[in-house]
């Protein structure tokens, strides 16, 4: 999968203290993105399943959150990492909307494997600082039982 980094330790990508991958790759090209060098597909560097499992592991934390750029633009990578870490509490970001998301089966099985999803693009005339984990008010944090609420 084509990776931009792992950060360890961050405390504003969801709930307590988390790893975050950060996927290369973004189409939505938001106004005010805060990171545009996550555009690129071919930016960042190519991580084997197994070297990105093996850094969370090392890490330490067992609370993920995959971001980027755009992780539903490596979807079957994104599956694969997903199924990988089972017993993770994993948060997922997206700048499609969820509803965008529901008629593709395999971004469905990739749903039904996170605790939490922030949705939506980043819309600057809807910027609050005030808001935490996610950047406009358009975006939602949905928890797993909002999300499954989505899948009937
Ligand atoms: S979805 Fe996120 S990474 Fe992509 S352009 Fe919008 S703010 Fe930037």
């Amino acid at each position: 999968m084509r990776l931009l980094h792992i950060l360890a330790d961050s405390v504003v990508d969801g709930p307590g203290l988390r790893t975050v991958i950060f996927f290369a790759g973004c189409p939505h090209h938001c106004a005010g993105c805060h990171n545009p060098d996550s555009w690129a597909v071919e930016g960042g560097e190519d991580y084997s399943l197994q070297q990105v499992v093996e850094q969370i592991r090392q890490i330490g934390s067992h609370r993920v959150t995959i971001s980027g750029g755009e992780p539903f633009l490596q979807q079957e990578a994104l599956y694969e990492l997903v199924n990988a870490l089972t017993g993770y509490d994993i948060y997922l970001f997206t700048g499609y909307r969820l509803e965008q998301l529901l008629d593709d089966a395999l971004a469905r099985r990739i749903l039904s494997r996170v605790d939490g999803l922030i949705d939506g693009r980043y819309i600057k005339t809807l910027h609050d600082y005030s808001l935490s984990i996610r950047g406009s008010t358009n975006q939602r944090i949905l928890n797993k039982k909002q999300l499954q609420s989505f899948f009937g």
